[in-house]
Formats: C-alpha cells, structure tokens, sequence
C-alpha cells in the first residue's frame, strides 16, 4: 500500500473556495426564495475585449491550416512575447530569455515552492491569498512554513528586522486586504532581504490596478532587488485571463544561490523544461493581443469599471456601518465590524442568511484575517447596486454591526 504524503494531513479538507461554494449551494437549496449576490470569488465578470477575441479568432484559424498549425512550443515562451513582457512590464531591466511564460501564477507558486525543494523556510503574510500558505504546507510542510506576523488591516509585515526565512513571499497590490504597498516599504523589504540574505518571490498579480502616481509596480523598480528578487505576473485579472490562462515569472541572471555561482535561473530552466510545455499557442497570441497599444487602452477601461464598482460598494459598505481597508488601488474590499464583536466565518453566515451576499471570510486567508471579510469588486455592477439598495433597506442588518 503507498503511504499518504503526510502533508496532507496537516491541511484543512478543503481548499477555502470549494467551501464557501458548498456553503453557497447549501443555503441556495433550503432557500430558494433568495437570491445570491455573489462577492466571493474574485474571478473577473466582464467578457474578454474586441482585440482579444480576434486576436484568438485568427489563431484558431491559423491552427487549422497546414502552414499556420503549431504543436509544442518553447517551453519559456514565443520568444515575441517574452520580447512584449519584457518591454511592457519591466522596460527591458528584465530580458526576453529572462521571462518564462506560463499558464498563469498559482501554478508558478508551486513551481517556484518546487524548485528550492523542502529544506528552506517560507515565509508568507499574515493574511495572505491561500493558495501560497497551502502549496507550502503541501510541497514543503507546514514545519516550513512561517506565517508572518503582519498589521491585519494591510498585510505589511511587522517586525522585518527579526524575519528569520530563507524565502520570503510578498503579494502587491495585497490578496485580500486590498493594499498597495509603498515605495519606502519595499526598499526596507529589499534591504533587509539583501542583508538577511532572503530570497524575495514578488506576486504582482493586481499590479495593473495600481493607478497612483509614484508607486512602483514592480518589485525591479526598487533598486538592490535583481539580485534577491522573482516576480511572478500574470493576465488573469488585469485582461480577463482567468480562463484562458497567462502568466510569468521574471528573474534576473544575478539572482544567485547563497553559497553558489549558478543562476537561480538556469535550475528554473531546466525545471521547467521537465515539467512544462508551455502556454498553448492561443493563449500567447491572445496575451500579445492583451499587449499591443489596442489591447492596453481596452483592458485599462476594463480595469477602470472594476474600481468604480469596488469604489460604491466600498462606500456603501462604510455608509452601512463596517470599517472598510483597501479597494483603492485593489479590487479588494477588506472589511470588519467597528467592534470586532464576530469572527469571520459568523460574519460570512449572518451576510449570506440575512442578505443572501456570498463574501470570503478573512480568517480563510490566515489566523491574521480573524474578523474580516473580504469583497470582491468584480462583482457585476447589477449584484452592487442591488447589494446598495438591500443595505439603504435591512436596517435590521445594523444590529449585527
Ligand atoms: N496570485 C494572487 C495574489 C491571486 O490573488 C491569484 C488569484 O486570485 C493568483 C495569483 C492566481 O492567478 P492566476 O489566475 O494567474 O493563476
């Protein structure tokens, strides 16, 4: 008989989402009556833009002629679009050959988990999207992972002169507090992971949402960091790829093992060149597409709704009575009770049986979360006017907040 990676023992039986689903479901079966408001899941609503869809079009046509037809392809990527990323998103300090296109960044989490193995640390923020605690807790065990303690309304880490990991993970725009980091923080970041001698892997999945002048949207922006520094990206939600699926990671050659002289990049290589063959060939043309001058003035518009929507349902949440943090510069609302008075999954149960609204409790993010709730603002604009008109009417709601 195999033995049961004892790993799996140590985790919750199901990941947050699929419970929160199930809840949904459960409650939608013995009250049919109620309609849902769904701000759970922060999967993006609004349809994929013109340039993408033909962009997509053309290359399924490509695909079925004998010229234009393409099986398996560089496993890092069409070298044009390393080329595009490497333009667009890190003005060439990043190269081409230093880019690898992927599928998306929860499956690079794990690669990157994969690649330095089971003996170093990692640690995470304290509330931190779940997928990065858990990955770690599968791939390397929950003895190797350190939640670090972090200010619950932002997600910044407290006490960065004490780290003690091997590998630090940082989300900016933050999952789920919503907040933007600033350009101080991140330069102490990179000098104490300088000093300590600590790998950062920067997940910048929400970066297009960053609209502030002067903050940096990536973490090469901060002098010092090429060689301590992974960025992970993706299209998900900035282009509407959470079904197609793109993204990337970004490492410098100069980022080098402690006590070695091979880049970090040349092992990253030959992972994945084992263990991926590349994005599909409709996804990069699709993310070229995504790319292009068209492509940006579209999706930015798109982005644009996303925070106006996030913006009323953060105001209307603040007019009902919750403390709300983040959803500025984020499509994350994080909000709890003024009081405090209500864990998590309590204030997950009296939103869904009093309002029908599906939220994700913050507790579901890390021990740090307890008490909050996370909405999504890619809700669609008709599930948030109706949320606004519910709360301006269940003054009965109030007795909870
Ligand atoms: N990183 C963060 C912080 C996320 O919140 C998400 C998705 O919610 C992902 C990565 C996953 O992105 P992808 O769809 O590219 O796998």
């Amino acid at each position: 008989m195999k033995q049961r990676n004892p790993n799996f023992e140590n985790l919750e039986p199901s990941y947050l989402f699929p419970q929160i689903r199930a809840k949904a479901e459960a409650f939608a079966k013995h009250n049919p009556e109620q309609k849902l408001l769904n701000f759970g899941i922060g999967d993006v609503s609004l349809p994929l833009v013109p340039v993408i869809v033909e962009a997509l079009e053309k290359a399924s046509k490509e695909m079925g002629t004998e010229e234009g037809f393409h099986g398996y392809g560089p496993e890092m990527g069409y070298p044009e679009l390393n080329e595009k990323i490497s333009e667009v998103f890190y003005h060439k300090k990043i190269s081409s050959e230093e880019i690898f296109v992927s599928d998306g960044a929860k499956c690079d989490i794990a690669r990157l988990i994969n690649l330095f193995g089971h003996k170093p640390t990692i640690g995470v923020q304290n509330p931190c999207y779940p997928a990065i605690a858990d990955s770690v807790r599968i791939l390397s065990g929950a003895q190797k992972l350190q939640l670090i303690p972090c200010d619950p309304t932002t997600g910044i880490p407290l006490d960065l002169e004490n780290l003690t990991c091997d590998i630090l993970i940082i989300v900016n725009p933050n999952n789920p507090t919503g907040h933007l980091l600033s350009r101080k923080t991140l330069e102490s970041i990179v000098q104490i992971a300088r000093e300590k001698k600590i790998l950062l892997i920067y997940d910048g999945a929400y970066r297009e949402f960053i609209s502030q002048p002067g903050y940096p949207r990536s973490i090469f922006d901060i002098e010092g960091s090429l060689d301590c520094a992974i960025e992970i990206g993706s299209l998900s939600k900035s282009a509407g790829f959470t079904g197609l699926r793109l993204g990337w990671v970004a490492m410098s050659r100069h980022l080098h093992y402690k006590k070695e002289t091979t880049p970090v990049l040349d092992d990253y290589k030959r992972l994945i060149q084992t263990t991926f063959n590349g994005a599909s060939y409709l996804s990069q043309k699709a993310a070229l597409a995504a790319l292009s001058p068209e492509g940006h003035t579209q999706t930015k518009r798109q982005i644009h709704q996303y925070l106006q929507r996030t913006e009323l349902l953060r105001q209307g949440l603040e007019t009902f009575g919750l403390m709300t943090f983040g959803g500025k510069q984020s499509p994350f609302i994080w909000a709890r009770l003024a009081g405090k008075t209500l864990s998590s999954w309590d204030l997950f149960h009296v939103f869904l049986e009093n309002l029908g609204w599906i939220t994700t409790p913050g507790s579901g993010f890390g021990s740090a979360g307890e008490g909050f709730v996370r909405f999504s603002g890619f809700a669609k604009p008709k599930q948030i006017q109706e949320a606004l008109d519910q709360m301006k009417t269940n003054h009965h709601i109030r007795r909870f907040l």
